[in-house]
């Protein structure tokens, strides 16, 4: 794992798998919990499904 992920990790962000049931997008991110409440599409502004990984979970 690249150190840059790991500071983000220590910093509190959580890799999060997402999905577009509008419009199909999905992939990977680094996200603040917080800010997962009420996400988006960056493609058609839809609600995105958002699964938080927890094999970093500590
Ligand atoms: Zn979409």
């Amino acid at each position: 794992m690249a150190d840059a992920t790991q500071s983000l990790l220590a910093a509190g962000f959580v890799e999060t798998v997402f999905h577009c049931p509008a419009c199909g997008v999905s992939g990977m991110s680094l996200s603040r919990p917080a800010a997962l409440l009420d996400r988006t599409c960056a493609d058609c502004n839809e609600p995105v499904v958002t699964t938080v990984l927890d094999r970093f979970a500590r």
